[in-house]
């Protein structure tokens, strides 16, 4: 394997500031995504970075890389189309569980059932904090929320195993609170070929009063510091996902070499769609471009 000249985290530098609360998880996950960018020595360029709507989708704007902050829910979609037009570029899509596990779900299974190269880190705070608090999908039964004001009765989601079964060939979960290790997560996500799921603790400091860093550091053990762990058997990894309590696993749930959806795909053989001839007269690419611009 050839060298990788390292970069900086200096390269990601945006002109803009985080506007998160202070103390917000989501600076850590900022934090561990260009770490891991600088390590696997990916340049601003080479790097996409895609979000629907909510505090953690607002990443796109505090990194130096291309960037769409696009719809509700719709950052796998967008994502996946970026993907196939170029899929020369490293595609990392940033969000919070409300936008990827709520309204965004239908586009989270379907990209993990095709092994599309992209890499979903979602922070996951259990709450909506962008709209003030509300329950959103991750929100642990009977937590009173604004919207749950007698405690929650619904059933969280458990994105791990949901991963786990829908087909996503890297699944893991990391803690804002553990940079260092997150970033390796994240980097291991961004070099894997296939579709990645970085789901991670990422407390909301102003809305949720349970799920705090406390709570977690309580709580998380690292997968790779247990004996034995196979982090090739979906089995096993199964039953990890639904360990939850008094002892939380993170790190790397299941990897898996499958081939890509863009391996499969015979359009893209002959490298990404932006590079290739349209096929057009100029005439009627003129046309196209006069009716749709
Ligand atoms: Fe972070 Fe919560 Fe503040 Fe949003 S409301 S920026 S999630 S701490």
């Amino acid at each position: 394997m050839a060298a990788v000249l390292e970069l900086p985290i200096s390269t990601y530098e945006s002109v803009v500031e985080p506007d998160w609360c202070p103390g917000c998880g989501d600076f850590g996950v900022l934090r561990a995504l260009e770490i891991a960018a600088g390590k696997l020595g990916i340049y601003p360029k080479d790097l996409m970075v895609v979000s629907g709507i909510g505090c953690s989708s607002n990443l796109p704007g505090f990194i130096h890389a291309y960037g769409v902050h696009s719809l509700h829910g719709r950052a796998v979609a967008v994502a996946s189309g970026v993907k196939l037009a170029n899929h020369g570029l490293n595609v990392v899509i940033t969000g919070g569980d409300g936008d990827g596990y709520g309204i965004g779900i239908g586009h989270f299974i379907h990209a993990m059932r095709r092994n599309l190269d992209l890499t979903y880190v979602v922070m996951n705070n259990q709450i909506y904090g962008l709209t003030t608090g509300q329950a959103s999908p991750t929100t642990m039964k009977e937590v009173r929320t604004k919207s749950t004001p007698m405690g929650n009765f619904e059933t969280p989601i458990n994105p791990v195993a949901l991963a786990l079964v829908s087909g996503a060939t890297y699944v893991s979960r990391g803690f804002s609170g553990e940079n260092k290790h997150l970033a390796e997560l994240i980097a291991g996500g961004i070099a894997h070929k296939g579709f990645a799921l970085v789901d991670v603790f990422s407390p909301c400091v102003t809305y949720n009063k349970i799920n705090t860093y406390d709570y977690f550091r309580k709580r998380v053990y690292k997968l790779e510091a247990e004996a034995g762990y196979d982090e090739a058997n979906v089995e096993a990894a199964l039953a990890k996902s639904f360990e939850w309590g008094e002892r939380i696993p993170i790190g790397v749930f299941y990897r898996d070499e499958q081939p890509t959806y863009e391996d499969c795909e015979p359009a893209l053989r002959n490298g990404p769609l932006v590079g290739q001839p349209l096929g057009l007269s100029k005439e009627t690419f003129d046309d196209l471009m006069g009716e749709f611009m």
